[in-house]
């Protein structure tokens, strides 16, 4: 026997696909509220979503007969036919986002259009009207959806943390507030003001977002073409993550996901990103609505371009060419594969004089303080001199080659720089004052020998085991060692960030910063642990909270461990910085005081011995 399922049985099956979560729901109302021009949107929140999410807008409302209709399945004012779906200009179009939420949730809806004088208030509890009056309310549209799953338990236990939950629902506001940053938008968790967004452009928003110090990572990109509309901003190479953070495309006003353009953009930047990281970048994409595929599922973020090798190729040319006009790529090549030689329309780039950057953190008297301290792990001492060959920083390499090759010129019989000559010149293997003898090789490894043979230490893996054992010994002890600055330095952040921020403050402080809140956005940063830069000391802030919002788990599962790593990993002395004898010497002898020298903190050797039965045995 078959039966048509009733309605309210069909919604909440629907519904089943459509909200999957509390973010799902809050992306729908959002986007409804967005087709219905509203200019300013308020998202209010209590428990993660789970017993409110109500979203306010002030956009066109909808009379009597609509408010009533909107929550029919298949209803919907923004498509009428089928060709309709290769014009679509809306968010919405499948009109089954109302009925799936009103079937398992209890939802009120006040709704009022302009030349109305009156509005409607209509409840709905799991599909079932329950009331319908006239109410005095704004002009635009106001959706509550109380305790959802109310009457499905099964979906509602199925929900992760109210941690897990409220960090979908950021991600769903984030990625809607970029695309639209000429709509105001606030944001209240728990009668909290999370965010409150002006109606700006997209740099704006991008700050008013992430804070202050974005503004100058952010490099623009436009292009125009025939396929595609490109614009937006990347950040720049050295800003780049540990982790995937903020990585958004756009098409159309819509957040995609896409591993082939983001592939776009990492090929863009060849050269210029260190393994494992991860460029920050916000791009909108313009492509005639016609020549994507339409069959979008509403809570899937794939898309399907007719024109995907193009869009591409026009991606990757528009990239490098931004990067090499605000003189961040080395080299630069604008060939595109002849396949994918498509008219670039625009000519009237305009170019820029470049921008005087300043170092805000640069400090005169840091030299003097630092030849001063005598902390006996001090190694920074060496660090102007060797800055030039810093391989890692593609910025710094560019800045300083000139330099280089001038010392190269002044020393051309050995073409060795000054610093090695104090190693070189020990021509007979006596030990000075207890010194080894130790001899740096490819900026990377240090060579010195042993009564059985021949010791290699890789620099970079041995400082990170030495920072880390020290780290972790002054966590355990809780006797962080810390130096103060002589410019406290302010670090403005998001008040979403500063609200996780306060939440690892105290475990900030006992690595050995020394912080304190300035106001709603703002901290000083007056002291840091030992073997810290200050010019690093936002990047090292930021990456924390990084580490935070991504690996959360492994933060808090071993937080002692976790941090010691974190830290020792950004404070390390890297391969690529010439070391002079002294600091080679301290190296090797504070990596033998280690209670695991021979093991880097990724399990992997530290250092090698060639013995000499084995080196005799290469020259039988
Ligand atoms: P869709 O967005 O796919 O059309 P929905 O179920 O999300 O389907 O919404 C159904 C209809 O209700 C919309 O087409 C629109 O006409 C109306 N609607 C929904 N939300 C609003 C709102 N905030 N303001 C005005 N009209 C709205
Ligand atoms: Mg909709």
């Amino acid at each position: 026997m078959i039966t048509l399922l009733p309605d309210h049985v069909a919604n909440q099956i629907a519904a089943g696909e459509v909200v999957q979560r509390p973010a799902s729901a809050v992306k729908e109302l959002m986007e409804n509220a967005i087709d219905a021009g509203a200019t300013d949107i308020k998202l209010i929140i209590k428990d993660s979503g789970k017993s409110l999410i109500q979203v306010i807008d002030n956009g066109s409302g909808m009379n009597e007969v609509d408010a009533r209709m909107c929550f029919e399945r298949h209803a919907t004012s923004k498509i009428s036919k089928a060709d309709d779906l290769f014009a679509l200009t809306t968010k919405g179009f499948r009109g089954e986002a109302l009925a799936s939420i009103a079937a398992i949730a209890q939802v009120e809806l006040k709704t009022k259009k302009e030349d109305a004088e009156l509005g409607l208030q209509i409840t709905i509890e799991g599909s079932e009207f329950k009331a319908q009056e006239v109410c005095t309310c704004a002009n635009g549209t106001s959706f509550s959806v109380k305790n959802l799953f109310f009457n499905v338990p099964a979906r509602r236990n199925f929900l992760k943390s109210d941690r897990a939950e409220y960090k979908y629902i950021l991600d769903e506001f984030i990625r809607i507030a970029l695309a639209h940053s000429t709509i105001a938008f606030s944001l209240i968790n728990n009668d909290k003001e999370q965010y409150r967004l002006y109606k700006e452009t997209l740099r704006q928003r991008l700050v008013s977002l992430y804070g202050k110090k974005y503004n100058p990572r952010l490099v623009p990109v436009e292009e125009k073409t025939d396929i595609v509309t490109i614009s937006g901003f990347i950040c720049k190479p050295e800003f780049a993550k540990k982790s995937r953070g903020e990585q958004y495309f756009f098409v159309n006003n819509r957040f995609i996901k896409s591993s082939y353009l983001n592939h776009a953009v990492l090929n863009s930047m060849e050269g210029l990103l260190q393994v494992d990281q991860h460029p920050s970048y916000f791009l909108f994409l313009e492509i005639d609505p016609a020549k994507i595929d339409v069959n979008i599922h509403p809570t899937k973020t794939e898309i399907k371009f007719e024109n995907e090798r193009n869009v591409y190729a026009i991606l990757r040319s528009a990239l490098k060419r931004s990067l090499g006009q605000y003189n961040i790529a080395p080299s630069l090549d604008f060939n595109l594969n002849p396949d994918y030689q498509v008219p670039i329309v625009s000519k009237t780039r305009t170019i820029k004089t470049p921008t005087i950057e300043v170092d805000p953190s640069f400090n005169p008297f840091e030299q003097e303080k630092e030849s001063n301290s005598n902390v006996s792990t001090e190694f920074s001492s060496a660090s102007t001199s060797s800055k030039p060959f810093i391989k890692n920083n593609p910025n710094e390499r560019g800045k300083h080659w000139e330099a280089i090759f001038e010392e190269i010129q002044d020393d051309m019989n050995t073409a060795i720089p000054e610093y090695h000559k104090d190693i070189t010149s020990i021509e007979n293997e006596v030990e000075i004052e207890g010194n080894r003898y130790a001899f740096q090789l490819q900026q990377r490894f240090i060579l010195t020998q042993l009564k059985s043979g021949l010791l290699i230490i890789d620099q970079q893996r041995a400082h990170t085991r030495i920072l880390y054992e020290q780290y972790f010994k002054s966590l355990v002890n809780s006797s962080p060692l810390s130096q103060q600055l002589i410019f406290p330095q302010e670090i403005h952040l998001s008040s979403g960030d500063m609200e996780l921020f306060m939440e690892i403050l105290k475990d900030v402080e006992s690595l050995g910063f020394d912080i304190s809140i300035q106001a709603e956005q703002c901290l000083m940063v007056n002291g840091v642990p030992f073997e810290t830069k200050a010019s690093e000391v936002d990047k090292i802030i930021d990456s924390l909270l990084d580490s935070y919002k991504n690996e959360c788990d492994a933060w808090k599962s071993d937080t002692h461990k976790y941090l010691a790593k974190k830290l020792a990993l950004k404070n390390s002395i890297k391969t690529g910085k010439i070391l002079n004898l002294q600091e080679m010497n301290q190296l090797v002898d504070q990596l033998f005081a280690c209670d695991t020298p021979f093991i880097s903190i990724h399990n992997k050797p530290t250092v090698i011995i060639l013995e000499m039965n084995e080196l005799l045995k290469q020259f039988k």
